[in-house]
């Protein structure tokens, strides 16, 4: 087995990033990265990984290469499996050749999986056909990255304005004004078209269409700098109408989504689909949490219920997980069924392959109430609701009150407050705002007012717009005499991202 991998980690986007890297990173005992690895890939690896970085920009190497070889050579040695992540592909312009061979040479076993390199990459999410029939038919990648003191290049530029094609370019944007004038001088016309392509891939990709001859002007007019690919040659023309990504309606807006109990996963995804970047903020932390006392009450008579009522996905996988610790057999449920408060609960539920007898349409606490009493008399049967610290307590009330039922609560987790005083995405929130939050429930508006101390904008940060996903969600910000600038008509999130489409989407 091998104990160093030579990862790609793609150009930013993790939707680029190869399986096989994704299950290295998810197995290694040290992660070594770079620089413009996007963070989020950290946060696969398995809890007490070692983390190294050893990032370094253009100029300045944080840390020289032999040193970050003999730190991967040491872990390796020391019995680690050592994953080595590099932007974009390791064996183009990333110095994975000369880690390889050190490797080689200290006879540490190792292996390479490649990566999408930025040019491919940039090209792709520009609309730019790197070769076409019609324009062009070889493709070169060269390094623009030389020592500034230097006067000759390593790279023949002028050889390339004559080899045709399409050229790409990395690490070029500090040489631009020399590059161009050596493509020139080697005969490549003024009005070739080129293009630059600013962090691709990512929510803050820029891309500037234009000639040779206007490159460098129209770049530093623009703003651009690294990372970015620059492409030159007739197929950048063939660009035109091709651009796909930058024009995703909501490209360019950032939508922050309070973690949920459950579905923020599922709320990014929806926006990140519309091309927004999505900021998570992680309001709440869920832990189990067992009464030891009433939990063994419950468990003594576990079979004797005739309902079991969960109103979260956490409660039901909670509790399902301590049924299965404590009895380690499902039939220990009896007859007992199952009502749950909307589709992820039952989706916890069926996980353990049981069946869910009830799942209202109205997703509330007093549409499951509801729902439960229509099935029958409750008088004097027993019904044990699931709760965490935060349920309200209208559901076990009615239940009581109007089915005469016989109710346990058992509280099996506990929403605590997140500390985020040094947390990434509430700093890019303070300091830089959002386009617009997506409050998903009533429940995210009271987490995100009860840390709002750590959520204040600073001066000039973008103003965000508060959008509900329904009624409830809208009174909850109106409570707290938040104005709701968008509520959904349609109360689900497919009706929410449409509204928040609706409201923010460049008009075309
Ligand atoms: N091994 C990497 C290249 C490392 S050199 C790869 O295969 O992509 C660093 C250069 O890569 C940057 O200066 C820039 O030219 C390019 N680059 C990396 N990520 C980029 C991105 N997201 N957008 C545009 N250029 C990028």
């Amino acid at each position: 087995m091998s104990s160093v991998y030579l990862v790609g980690a793609g150009p930013g986007d993790p939707g680029l990033v190869t399986l096989r890297a994704r299950e290295l990173i998810a197995r290694c005992d040290v992660l070594v990265y770079d620089r413009l690895v996007n963070p989020e890939l950290r946060t696969w690896v398995k809890p007490g990984c070692e983390l190294v970085y050893v990032g370094k920009d253009a100029h300045v190497h944080a840390i020289p290469q032999d040193q970050i070889e003999d730190l991967i050579v040491a872990r390796a040695k020391a019995g680690k499996v050592v994953v080595r992540l590099k932007g974009g592909d390791p064996f183009i312009f990333g110095r994975g050749g000369e880690e390889a061979q050190r490797l080689a040479r200290d006879g540490v076993a190792f292996e390479i999986v490649p990566g999408v390199t930025a040019a491919l990459a940039a090209a792709a999410y520009a609309g730019i056909p790197l070769t076409h029939r019609d324009f062009a038919s070889s493709l070169s990648f060269i390094t623009g990255h030389e020592d500034p003191d230097k006067h000759e290049f390593r790279v023949d530029f002028k050889k390339f304005a004559k080899l045709g094609g399409t050229l790409c370019l990395y690490m070029a944007m500090g040489q631009l004004e020399r590059i161009v004038g050596e493509l020139r001088a080697g005969g490549l016309a003024a009005d070739t078209p080129a293009a630059v392509v600013q962090w691709a891939t990512t929510p803050q990709q820029r891309t500037l269409f234009t000639t040779l001859g206007q490159l460098l002007e129209e770049s530093t007019r623009a703003g651009l700098g690294a990372p970015a690919v620059i492409v030159i040659g007739a197929a950048v023309k063939a660009a035109k109408g091709i651009g796909w990504f930058q024009a995703r309606p909501l490209f360019g807006k950032r939508i922050v989504v309070p973690r949920a109990k459950e579905q923020a996963g599922e709320t990014r995804r929806k926006f990140e689909e519309l091309g927004a970047e999505v900021l998570e903020l992680p309001l709440i932390e869920i832990h189990p949490d067992f009464d030891k006392e009433a939990t063994d009450d419950v468990f003594a008579e576990l079979a004797t219920y005739e309902w079991a009522v969960f109103t979260s996905p956490n409660g039901a996988r909670f509790f399902l997980e301590e049924v299965m610790r404590r009895c380690r057999d499902v039939r220990a449920l009896g007859p007992v069924k199952f009502a749950c408060l909307g589709p992820a609960t039952a989706r916890e539920v069926e996980k353990f392959h049981l069946e869910v007898a009830l799942k209202p349409e109205v997703a509330t606490a007093d549409g499951l109430a509801e729902a439960i009493i229509a099935q029958g008399s409750l008088e004097n049967l027993r019904v044990l609701v699931v709760t965490g610290n935060r349920n309200r307590d209208n559901l076990p009330r009615r239940l009581e009150a109007d089915a005469l039922a016989i109710v346990d609560c058992l509280q099996v987790y506990r929403t605590d407050l997140t500390d985020l005083s040094k947390d990434a995405s509430v700093e890019i929130f303070r300091t830089q705002g959002a386009d617009a939050i997506a409050f998903t429930s009533a429940s995210t508006v009271e987490s995100f007012v009860q840390q709002a101390r750590h959520l204040a904008l600073a001066p000039g940060a973008r103003r965000p717009l508060a959008c509900a996903i329904g009624p409830l969600t809208a009174a909850a910000l109106r409570e707290h005499k938040i104005p709701v600038d968008v509520e959904a008509p349609e109360h689900s999130l497919d009706g929410l991202t449409a509204a928040v489409r609706a409201k923010l989407a460049k008009k075309t």
